[in-house]
């Protein structure tokens, strides 16, 4: 296969999202997965940043379409919010264990995970998660 034919991570329908935006979507897929909704006061404690900048971040990301902003500070993803937070959850997850199997020291490995996760492409990320389930089989 040539180099142009893989795509990277955000290719087409997520091409224009940030890292700071995948961090949004992934922190409101991983509160919300359980009972569907996360609140802005919520978002706010787990990311550490103020609730009028979260409330900004989530106009932006309901303008996208990744998300509806409801009444009393509920958020609610869309199909498109899930789908994407779900992926972005699994490469977390995939490099923070890439990270443990190699045996980088606890206390750096989420701030590391941080900031690979938004820099790979998705063909390594596919050889992070073959590599890792491998790894965990054994
Ligand atoms: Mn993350």
């Amino acid at each position: 296969m040539s180099k142009e034919e893989f795509h990277t991570f955000n290719s087409d329908m997520h091409s224009s999202v940030t890292p700071s935006q995948e961090d949004y979507i992934e922190m409101i897929y991983r509160i919300s997965k359980n009972n569907g909704y996360v609140r802005i006061y919520e978002l706010s404690k787990m990311l550490n940043v103020k609730p009028s900048s979260v409330t900004k971040m989530v106009q932006k990301l309901s303008d996208l379409g990744y998300l509806k902003y409801q009444k009393y500070g509920v958020i609610v993803l869309e199909n498109k919010g899930l789908e994407f937070g779900k992926r972005l959850l699994n490469r977390h997850n995939a490099v923070e264990n890439l990270l443990r199997i190699l045996k980088v020291n606890e206390n750096n490995i989420l701030s590391e995970t941080e900031k690979i996760e938004h820099t790979i492409s998705e063909e390594t990320l596919d050889c992070i998660c073959r590599f890792v389930e491998k790894e965990l089989d054994n």
